[in-house]
């Protein structure tokens, strides 16, 4: 820390994400990006877009706002375009949460929660997910904070019914609830249409995982169309021209090529299935997923030591040392070949 920081950042602990190492080669199953390459359409369109960066982009995003508006049967208007879907996350804790009006979250879910509430000094209750990792649903009634739910949730992987999510949204009328789909198209129903009955849903979603464009940074928002204009607000007063013209380019061609996304999702789906029945071969428990990942532990092996000599092997799963889920691992779900050399270095692993 330099002796200038600002008082208020000088304890802030900072999102870590998984590692991007770039020594050698591994099998990347630690940061659930697509094992699939962005469609042709998103590569051929990035190219050509090359030539006119001279130019900024639209801070509008008016054609891909209009595709997503289009795919998701909602106006144009209730539609944000954000760098990642990280980014509508921080509009939305600067938009809806400050010091008197907290935010609320699970205390196993995406780690960049806290970390956003602590950046902006926002009181954050957190709300403990029962001992299988299951919601408390009712501990989100009615309690007058900005909620944010991550559904499906991560690292855990479990997926609730949208009639789950509505319960929530009517107990909290007064507050917004921001529901983070960011696994959404790997089997559960999104939760979209809602926000023509609720105003205080924002619902928000990304590029990066089921769409392969991690790299593009490339995310969105849905809501009704006084929350969107908040938003843009936001936006508008921290980095207008947030989502770059290359990245525009990509996600018009992935909505272009929506069936090669979708056959992907069903590609993952069947992994999925395949890993968790040979997961629970080998020992392990595996959570019931809804996402591009699993959640497992064995008994054999804790869950560091078996991240750690993954690694030596060349494989790279997420382990989180937090006390709560530290024997587990969280999986990325690969290609069939990907998943079978993560089998037999667990077995390898599990045999020595
Ligand atoms: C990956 C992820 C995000 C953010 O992804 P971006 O790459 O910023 O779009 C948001 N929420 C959850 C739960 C995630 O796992």
């Amino acid at each position: 820390m330099s002796r200038f920081l600002s008082e208020t950042h000088a304890k802030l602990t900072p999102y870590v994400p998984g590692e991007q190492p770039r020594d050698m080669q591994y099998i990347k199953l630690n940061t659930n990006e697509s094992p699939f390459p962005p469609s042709e359409t998103a590569i051929k369109n990035m190219a050509e877009c090359a030539s006119k960066l001279n130019l900024y982009s639209d801070p509008t995003c008016k054609a891909l706002t209009e595709a997503v508006a289009s795919l998701y049967n909602v106006k144009p208007s209730n539609v944000i375009m954000t760098n990642g879907s990280d980014e509508i996350l921080n509009f939305a804790f600067m938009a809806f949460c400050d010091t008197a009006h907290g935010a609320a979250f699970a205390d196993i879910t995406y780690g960049f929660y806290p970390v956003f509430a602590a950046l902006y000094n926002i009181p954050a209750e957190i709300i403990p997910l029962r001992e299988d990792f299951s919601l408390d649903v009712d501990k989100f009634k009615g309690i007058g904070k900005t909620i944010f739910i991550a559904n499906p949730n991560a690292p855990t992987g479990l997926y609730l019914d949208n009639n789950v999510i509505e319960d929530i949204l009517k107990a909290n009328p007064d507050n917004i609830v921001v529901i983070d789909e960011a696994y959404i198209d790997f089997g559960g129903e999104t939760c979209i249409p809602l926000i023509d009955k609720y105003d205080n849903l924002l619902v928000t979603q990304t590029f990066s995982k089921s769409r392969s464009l991690a790299g593009g940074r490339l995310g969105f928002g849905i809501a009704s169309e006084a929350v969107i204009r908040d938003l843009n607000t936001m936006r508008n007063s921290t980095n207008p021209y947030n989502v770059n013209s290359m990245t525009i380019a990509a996600g018009l061609g992935a909505l272009a090529d929506d069936a090669y996304t979708r056959r992907n999702c069903k590609t993952i789906i069947e992994n999925r299935e395949y890993l968790t029945e040979k997961l629970k071969m080998l020992g392990f428990t595996v959570i019931d997923s809804k996402t591009n990942f699993v959640f497992a532990k064995s008994d054999k092996i804790d869950g560091e030591s078996l991240y750690l000599k993954l690694k030596e092997k060349g494989v790279l799963v997420r382990h989180f040392s937090k006390q709560r889920i530290k024997d587990y691992n969280r999986i990325t779900i690969g290609t069939r070949e990907q998943c079978d050399i993560l089998l037999a270095k667990i077995s390898e692993i599990l045999e020595s």
